[in-house]
């Protein structure tokens, strides 16, 4: 077993393409031709989880928070990042984060939280569907290269970790040029039948008018032949955030009781009357504040997550919203714990376990 096969396992189910775009995810440290014996996950980086790691002889650790998030000049002893990273690649483990994209995915940690709460009917709580549509040109094959190229430079034909994807059949294009027709193939004032290839690619909406214009470009005929077709939305299970349903609703106070007791966690914030009537729950782990507006916008009852600033809880008080704050540590060491049994189940062979020594820095009076 290799870190690579572990890592090809991870990005299956946590695609990469569903990570919010300022994320940094991925493996951030290593070789994927490692082999891997013996694997670690853990919320962050810190200087316990990295003695655990080295300790332990983790050939991976799997960390849900990105290290080098920000850019760093330098890995030395004289820098905290150094400090932090130098024990790792002296011993040659990897680290690999899924961060959101293990939040967005299909059974990633938000999913977990709405489980776990007795939610039903989970959905996102913003699509990760970006419309689309479907681009389709009648092409001579001595422009099928071109205008291809053309198309997939301006961003056409991208599915998921996949660039430069069309179709292409070939058939018969008919056409009758008036008098004032430059055809490129055949003769005006007849009717012509021309060998033609019809190619076709996905392209997201907003990317389309500039394929269409550099398609044209790129395409020898006077009025290039082509069809848009907008696309239904593909992936609607997936997203950042999750709203569920509360059936039977609780009282706001009630559903606190649960998520201290589901969550474990001893220290919550809660804003809202505690006989308010909660049935509609939006979920975010870790640091939700962006997605308030959308939770507002879904007339949620209450607003689960990790933690918010002052004023993003002055706006949610505002929007009508109850909150319920749980400690960033509280809603995603969960998914950590559950992610090493998850790792455990596929690879039998390779010890895998959840960081011991993490735990919650704050403490509670
Ligand atoms: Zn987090």
């Amino acid at each position: 077993m290799t870190v690579g096969d572990i890592l090809a396992f991870l990005e299956r189910f946590a695609p990469l393409h569903l990570a919010e775009s300022r994320d940094n995810v991925g493996l951030l440290l290593g070789q994927r031709g490692r082999s891997a014996a013996r694997v670690m996950t853990c919320l962050t980086v810190t200087p316990h989880t990295v003695a655990e790691a080295v300790e332990s002889k983790a050939d991976l650790v799997v960390c849900h928070h990105p290290i080098l998030f920000r850019p760093v000049q330098r890995l030395s002893e004289d820098t905290a990042e150094g400090r932090l990273l130098l024990p790792l690649l002296k011993e040659a483990v990897a680290v690999y984060s899924p961060h959101t994209a293990f939040d967005n995915c299909a059974g990633g940690i938000n999913d977990l939280l709405c489980e776990r709460l007795g939610l039903q009917n989970a959905k996102p709580l913003r699509s990760r569907a970006e419309p689309k549509v479907k681009i389709v040109v009648f092409v001579p094959d001595g422009d099928l290269a071109r205008v291809s190229d053309a198309l997939f430079e301006a961003g056409a034909g991208v599915i998921g970790e996949y660039r430069e994807c069309s179709f292409r059949v070939p058939g018969t294009g008919t056409f009758f040029g008036s008098e004032a027709a430059h055809p490129t193939v055949g003769q005006k004032g007849r009717r012509e039948e021309v060998a033609e290839w019809r190619l076709e690619v996905v392209c997201d909406a907003d990317k389309a008018p500039e394929a269409i214009r550099r398609m044209r470009q790129a395409h020898s005929y006077e009025e290039p032949a082509f069809d848009v077709y907008p696309l239904q939305a593909q992936g609607g299970g997936l997203g950042a955030g999750r709203l569920g349903e509360l059936n039977p609703p609780l009282s706001l106070w009630e559903f606190a009781s649960r998520v201290r007791a589901v969550l474990r966690t001893s220290g919550m914030r809660i804003i809202g009357d505690p006989n308010r009537r909660i049935r509609k729950v939006a979920v975010v782990c870790g640091s939700g504040g962006d997605l308030l507006n959308e939770a507002a916008q879904a007339q949620a009852d209450v607003f689960v997550t990790g933690e918010l600033r002052f004023h993003q809880e002055v706006a949610a008080e505002a929007a009508g919203l109850a909150v319920v704050l749980a400690g960033h540590y509280a809603t995603e060491r969960p998914g950590v714990e559950h992610l090493a049994e998850i790792l455990a189940r596929q690879f039998p062979q390779v010890s895998v376990w959840p960081s011991r020594r993490e735990h919650d820095l704050a403490w509670s009076l």
